[in-house]
């Protein structure tokens, strides 16, 4: 049976991690090591990591004309990624950099450059790779009105929606939650979008009843080391995060995400697809870096019997 088709639409950027003793403040010169390059962006990241886990992906997105643009394209061919409907812009491609101490905490300036040109003309010119894909993608990272956009024509198309709420936005549009099939919140993202007081299990449940009130199908929250939480009408089920020595969590939630609609292409059920997913990441978080320490189908297979 042929592998339904997976459409990733999101940002895509060049992270560079700068290293410093103290992150400066105001007015302040530090001096750093050296430029630490790797491909990122959720968009790009989730893309990615699919494409690795064996899924059949396509990604729209926009890089610039410069030799960021032709890294990050290249890098997805690497794991598999279909690019070539990704929109060359005249605007940089983005950029984020990672400012990170010596305690290891971070601060985090972006460029979003090309991504901004991911808008809603560009959607419409690619309807037609929407038609053919089976299953959508969708994080924040790229002009709000195109993500909406998409979700709408794909929920018209009866596609699958998977809409990762990052960066969370201030509240989802109301005419949005219909077209959202699984919502795929952390937990701040979560208390973000929903107002809950805090993020113990008892809100967190409710902020998952709050979303399935307003028409989203099912509520899949990630609980970092406590695992996941899948909600729907009928189901509330708690998965436990694999217990494993934790070296660096950076892209576990993008790799939960990729997972997750890998397995619901294979045909499976969303209970197997969080199962899988929470497989997925917690073998990302035994690794340093974002894409490097996304897994292949091989090592997922071999862990996850
Ligand atoms: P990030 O922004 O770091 O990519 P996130 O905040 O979007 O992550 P989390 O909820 O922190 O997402 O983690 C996503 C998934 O990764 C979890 O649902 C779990 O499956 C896995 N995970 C995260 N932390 C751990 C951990 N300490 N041990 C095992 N699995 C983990």
């Amino acid at each position: 049976m042929d592998k339904k088709k997976i459409l990733v639409i999101g940002s895509l950027n060049m992270d560079w991690v700068l290293k410093v003793e103290d992150i400066p403040v105001i007015g302040e010169t530090v001096l750093g090591g050296d430029i630490q390059e790797s491909p990122g962006g959720k968009g790009a990241n989730q893309a990615f990591a699919a494409g690795r886990l064996n899924g059949d992906v396509t990604m729209l997105g926009a890089v610039g004309c410069d030799e960021n643009g032709r890294t990050l394209l290249e890098n997805l061919k690497l794991a598999g990624v279909h690019t070539e409907f990704i929109k060359k812009s005249r605007k940089k491609t983005g950029l984020a950099i990672i400012t990170v101490n010596a305690d290891g905490d971070n601060c985090i300036t972006v460029s979003p450059g090309a991504n901004l040109s991911c808008d809603v003309s560009y959607i419409k010119e690619n309807l037609q790779v929407i038609e053919e894909c089976s299953i959508l993608l969708v994080q924040m990272e790229i002009p709000h009105d195109a993500v909406y956009y998409a979700m709408e024509q794909a929920h018209r198309m009866g596609k699958t929606v998977i809409f990762n709420p990052a960066p969370a936005p201030v509240q989802i549009r109301e005419e949005a939650y219909a077209w959202i099939d699984y919502i795929t919140p952390n937990e701040t993202e979560l208390q973000k979008l929903t107002k809950i007081r805090d993020t113990e299990q008892e809100e967190i449940e409710r902020g998952c009843a709050i979303l399935l009130e307003k028409g989203i199908k099912n509520v899949v929250v990630t609980l970092g080391s406590k695992g996941a939480l899948l909600m729907n009408k009928t189901v509330r089920r708690n998965f436990a995060a694999k217990k494993v020595q934790v070296v660096d969590t950076t892209a576990a939630g993008d790799t939960f995400n990729a997972a997750m609609a890998v397995f619901l292409a294979d045909g499976k059920n969303i209970s197997q697809a969080v199962e899988f997913a929470n497989a997925a990441a917690a073998l990302t978080v035994q690794k340093k870096g974002a894409q490097n320490a996304v897994p292949h189908w091989k090592d997922l297979e071999e862990n996850h019997k």
